[in-house]
């Protein structure tokens, strides 16, 4: 198609674009106004990716009661607004700055993040929340080039998508209890230091909003960094499914989570590939979730999980650079369509080996945390094929 007629796919959609724009200024913009008709892609959430670049900087300097003392290099510079206490006699000097272009803050002592990040801090709300709250600043009047280019991306494939991710002050996690060794965690055969290595946290009353309705409950914080930044965390709501309404789903991600882009604890597996006493490198296990990532890290076996059963061009890509991964599919057709992209691209780069699926609709491999002195035989199964030695 693109060869036919010469243009490539964003060109031809700016083209259309422009051809109906005269429509879409009248008819959509009004619409949109009045909440009649929804982006797609903005149906439900309110994304912080999609407004951070309209934020009003000065409004929102002035909602959090900061007060710049001078302006340089396009950073606003002031004294420390956030309440982490971590400035020994408080901040005396003006350490604390926020770019307004980057639309990021820092400070030489508490450090930096997202806006995002510095209305959870100042406000003392969950992501969700202050993405409602930090929206109240985003101004709705679009430039005509901005509008285009909005709707652009709007019709873009949604791989080709991007929205800046934000990214969290690691000290906003010291708002939530160390999750330790909570009954889950335990049931979940993963150890408590493994569990503080990933700085897993439980929020008792976690807060849930959806339009007027309000749901409060237990949860657990699964934090995700990326590139040694803390970039969002997923929550494991405890109550069960009877007692939590339905629109709260078992797990739930920060605002904006680079959920298709990014691995879990791929860090952490880079640093583990050469094993220092065999000398060849370790195979990665690449599973579906968080918690058996964590269980098999409790069992000496570096992992990575992928968020779930759909797999992105952009995370097998990472997967390549280990040298030998091995595939422990979820027990059922997602699981099996996830393992077929996976065996079939990495192949041709790297060893993969396959495990077979665990007995039981549904199972993966952290249900052998029931009885952990299985996972060895189990995992040998794909260790053998990889000619490494155990
Ligand atoms: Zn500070």
């Amino acid at each position: 198609m693109i060869d036919r007629i010469g243009l490539s796919r964003s060109g031809l959609l700016s083209t259309i674009t422009k051809r109906i724009e005269p429509w879409l200024k009248q008819n959509v913009r009004i619409a949109v106004a009045q909440d009649i008709w929804y982006p797609t892609r903005m149906a439900n959430k309110l994304r912080y990716g999609d407004f951070s670049s309209r934020i009003d900087i000065d409004a929102f300097e002035d909602a959090i009661d900061f007060e710049p003392i001078e302006e340089h290099n396009g950073e606003d510079r002031g004294f420390c607004p956030l309440p982490y206490n971590a400035h020994s006699n408080g901040d005396t000097t003006g350490k604390f700055s926020i770019n307004r272009d980057k639309r990021i803050y820092n400070c030489w002592v508490c450090g930096g993040g997202s806006l995002l990040d510095l209305a959870m801090a100042i406000k003392d709300l969950d992501p969700e929340p202050a993405t409602k709250w930090i929206y109240q600043f985003a101004n709705h009047e679009e430039t005509d080039d901005e509008f285009l280019e909005h709707l652009d991306e709007l019709l873009a494939d949604p791989a080709e998508q991007r929205t800046p991710t934000p990214y969290f002050n690691n000290r906003v996690l010291d708002r939530y209890e160390q999750a330790g060794d909570h009954q889950w965690i335990r049931d979940r055969g993963i150890d408590p230091e493994i569990s503080e290595q990933f700085k897993i946290r439980y929020n008792p009353l976690a807060r849930r909003t959806i339009k007027e309705d309000t749901y409060e409950g237990p949860s657990l914080i699964f934090p995700h960094f990326w590139q040694g930044r803390l970039v969002g965390w997923q929550q494991r709501w405890l109550d069960p499914e009877d007692v939590r309404p339905k629109w709260v789903p078992k797990y739930t991600m920060t605002p904006d989570f680079p959920k298709n882009e990014t691995l879990f604890a791929y860090g952490d597996a880079m640093a583990n590939v050469q094993d220092e006493f065999v000398g060849k490198p370790n195979p990665i296990v690449v599973c579906e979730s968080v918690p058996s990532v964590l269980f098999l890290w409790s069992n000496y076996q570096p992992a990575v999980a992928t968020f779930g059963s759909s797999v992105h061009e952009a995370q097998m890509k990472l997967l390549r650079r280990f040298p030998k991964v091995i595939l422990a599919p979820d027990n059922d057709d997602a699981g099996e369509k996830w393992t077929r992209s996976l065996q079939t691209y990495l192949e041709r780069y790297i060893e993969v080996s396959v495990l077979p699926v665990l007995d039981g609709k549904g199972s993966d491999i952290g249900d052998l945390a029931e009885d952990p002195s299985v996972l060895k035989d189990y995992l040998s199964l794909a260790y053998n094929s990889l000619d490494t030695v155990l």
